[in-house]
């Protein structure tokens, strides 16, 4: 069993904030800020296809109900963001999908290097070639 499907089951320890048939919250223990907790479907699957559209569904409306109690909680809470990391090279650590959830506020030193990066911007042809991939793709599902 992977560490989140132990966790899950009560047979490693966790600070567990919520619980539903579906899915289970705890604080990540490596937090970017205080409050950062991980929606883990109950389920074990690696990546976000491999989850079923129920508990994909309910990993969003479980995010959806913790931004709203980090923004309603004692935690230093001016924002929220949500993400998720799908497969390594996107920055997945633990092979059990997962979505991140955590506080942000002014000056909390956190980035998401969104600026940093270099981003081009292609013009219409060629996003219109790239929109054509993707929906041969989408297409084919
Ligand atoms: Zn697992």
């Amino acid at each position: 069993m992977c560490i989140f499907c132990r966790i899950a089951s009560g047979e490693l320890p966790a600070s567990v904030v919520y619980e539903d048939e579906r899915t289970i919250v705890f604080l990540d223990i490596q937090p970017i800020n205080p409050g950062h907790v991980l929606v883990v479907p109950k389920t074990h699957a690696e990546s976000l296809a491999d989850l079923s559209p129920e508990d994909a569904g309910q990993m969003m409306r479980v995010g959806q109900m913790m931004d709203q109690a980090l923004r309603q909680s004692q935690l230093h809470c001016e924002g929220v963001n949500l993400f998720l990391a799908d497969g390594k090279a996107a920055g997945q650590e633990v092979g059990h999908v997962h979505l991140h959830v955590f506080p942000r506020f002014e000056g909390d030193d956190f980035s998401l290097n969104l600026e940093s990066f270099d981003r081009s911007t292609p013009g219409r042809e060629q996003l219109n070639e790239t929109a054509k991939k993707l929906k041969q793709a989408v297409d084919s599902l």
